[in-house]
């Protein structure tokens, strides 16, 4: 035998040997770091997952959203931007995408801030769901393996004002719209708000998902936005937590969004007004063309089902 065909037989003999590669392997997306604003930061996400936000200021940083499949990236972002500590983690509301990613900055030992709902949610369903994925071999649930949720030490209800590095960030919690307690934080000297995912941009808004429990209000959703533009903040920037940055587009992203729920609530009206079931507003519905070129079409499938019982049950009234 020629030591190259020996070569060749070894070479299969390895290849037969090798553990097979799992059958859906999965590789975390790549975040992108966008800078904002002066000392502001967006990790945006590639396909419009979660984004999550930090800001950096002379006496430590503060974290805005943290989902544990990529808070590991948000980390080390934080580390090549600064050589501050992280002091404190916000979270906007308790789904598994924007509350579960503490544990990668356990190091700096921040303290996270929650709402007293956001506090009960994670401890009830999302840490259920924590804990399953953390027992799962799917490839996907890979970040959870030997991680803990961090639960929030500060809880509080309203609004709470933080004085920190020079900045103030004004954490309030907006009220139950996309999940069970959707918080925003605006920083005035930064003219920026981190919206979680009350704004969603170029992308069909997520129904509230937690543990499998979809909790999206398109009523108080569109009653929340009507607020918070009724502000006429100075802001040049709204981030959202899913899809990208707009930069310096202002409050023209939420006024997109709030049409986006009255388009699709009329839509949706009118196919209730002829007659149709949900499964078959479901299949037929076409989306309007403002909104076709949104990502995650599929996402529509479970709003509609909202959308369509909401304006049953109550007229669409919060
Ligand atoms: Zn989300």
């Amino acid at each position: 035998m020629s030591p190259f065909k020996l070569h060749i037989r070894v070479l299969a003999l390895l290849l037969a040997l090798a553990p097979m590669p799992a059958a859906a392997q999965f590789v975390p997306p790549t975040m992108e770091l966008r800078k904002i604003a002066p000392d502001v930061y967006t990790m945006q996400h590639p396909f419009g997952s979660s984004n999550a936000s930090f800001v950096v200021t002379p006496d430590g940083v503060v974290v805005f959203d943290a989902d544990i499949r990529t808070a590991d990236q948000t980390m080390a972002a934080i580390r090549k931007t600064t050589d501050k500590k992280v002091r404190y983690v916000v979270i906007s509301h308790p789904s598994g995408d924007h509350a579960t990613g503490a544990w990668h900055f356990r190091e700096d030992k921040p303290t996270v801030i929650g709402s007293r709902k956001q506090m009960r949610d994670l401890y009830q369903q999302e840490r259920a769901e924590f804990l399953e994925r953390r027992g799962s071999t799917a490839a996907q649930f890979a970040a959870y393996k030997n991680a803990e949720l961090v639960h929030p030490e500060v809880g509080f209800d309203g609004a709470l004002t933080l004085q920190f590095g020079g900045l103030t960030f004004q954490i309030v919690e907006e009220g139950s719209a996309h999940s069970t307690s959707d918080v925003t934080m605006f920083v005035p000297q930064r003219r920026v708000m981190m919206m979680g995912d009350l704004l969603n941009t170029e992308i069909h808004p997520g129904p509230g998902e937690s543990a499998q429990v979809f909790f999206s209000n398109a009523g108080n959703w569109i009653t929340l936005l009507n607020r918070i533009i009724a502000k006429q903040l100075p802001i040049d920037t709204y981030i959202p937590g899913h899809g990208p940055v707009h930069i310096g587009r202002g409050v023209a992203d939420l006024e997109e969004q709030r049409r986006y729920f009255i388009v699709m609530r009329d839509a949706v009206s009118k196919m209730i007004m002829a007659g149709k079931s949900v499964e078959a507003i479901q299949k037929e519905f076409e989306t309007p063309k403002e909104f076709a070129h949104y990502r995650g079409p599929q996402r529509q499938r479970a709003f509609i089902n909202l959308f369509y019982h909401q304006l049953l049950e109550r007229g669409f009234w919060p």
